[in-house]
């Protein structure tokens, strides 16, 4: 069977689904998007992940040319329509076809896409024994330049950073904002482990406020463990005790060893694993129970 892809309002198959090189999400990566899990044939976090889509298009003054919830049946009726139980959904809105110019006035319509498909970001020995990731040269695009909360089409400053993790022969890189503290990876989260207690950047820190890290502020709690947002230096990367990333297409994964050294004994902590079972769990749980979204 074809994959299909959803493009306004319809399934077509992978090997046609094509937009226009007039699309400004092409020609300037003028759009947003999301990345999301299914899990046991339901869709986690949706509302989560729809509140931000749009809340992402309304900070880039873009209007998603339909309701929330038609974009979730569209979102379902794409996963059914590959056979997915289990898979990843990239739902995209770009600025639509233009003209050479930037202004988006000359868009009328912008385009709706929505992929199901696997996706796996790390090797899946990593989970088990844990990565080792760099810091970048590059830091975090600026708050008020782009703001790191926008999911947008222009992954560039992460992209540049994940080049600079690849080159030092590691499978992620840590970002620092503009004032020289921790902002998050180029596609996930970072949390560090210190006496029993977890700690994570702030949003001020300019970071895209992840879905999974929220999913694990609320396992800490029901757990009892103890969990502060806060600016970290880098610095209390290299003494934490342990570390670990969040994201979508990554869930948890173990961080052993920064910029070389490692982290805590460099063997994956306690608390990691603890979190760890505990989101495959909750994950577990609610697509049991029928109230992923
Ligand atoms: N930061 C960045 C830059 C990301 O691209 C992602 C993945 N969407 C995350 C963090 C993690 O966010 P989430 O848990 O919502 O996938």
């Amino acid at each position: 069977m074809q994959t299909k892809v959803w493009i306004d309002g319809k399934l077509i198959d992978k090997a046609d689904a094509k937009i226009s090189v007039y699309d400004h999400g092409l020609l300037y990566g003028d759009g947003v998007f999301e990345g999301i899990r299914v899990y046991h044939g339901r869709i986690f976090e949706a509302q989560a992940h729809l509140q931000r889509l749009y809340d992402s298009a309304r900070a880039i003054r873009l209007e998603i040319p339909m309701a929330s919830e038609d974009l979730l049946a569209a979102m379902e009726q794409t996963v059914q329509a590959n056979g997915f139980t289990d898979c990843y959904i990239r739902a995209m809105v770009t600025r639509g076809i233009g003209c050479l110019g930037i202004s988006p006035t000359k868009c009328p319509r912008p385009s709706v896409i929505i992929i199901a498909d696997k996706i796996e970001l790390y090797p899946r020995e990593l989970y088990q024994k844990g990565m080792a990731i760099i810091t970048a040269s590059v830091i975090r695009n600026h708050p008020n330049s782009v703001s790191p909360r926008i999911k947008s089409l222009n992954y560039l400053n992460n992209i540049l950073a994940k080049i600079e993790a690849i080159d030092a022969g590691v499978p992620e890189a840590i970002l620092l904002n503009h004032e020289g503290n921790v902002a998050e990876c180029t596609g996930d989260n970072i949390f560090i482990a210190q006496a029993g207690k977890i700690y994570t950047p702030t949003t001020a820190d300019g970071i895209l406020e992840g879905i999974t890290r929220k999913v694990i502020f609320r396992l800490c709690q029901s757990l009892g463990i103890g969990c502060v947002e806060r600016t970290l230096q880098r610095h209390d990367l290299y003494v934490a005790e342990e570390c670990f990333l969040t994201g979508t297409a990554a869930e948890v994964i173990p961080v052993t060893r920064i910029d070389g050294r490692p982290i805590g004994t460099g063997q994956v902590g306690a608390l990691t694993r603890q979190l760890t079972d505990a989101f495959h769990a909750y994950v577990k749980k609610v697509a049991e129970q029928g109230s992923a979204h």
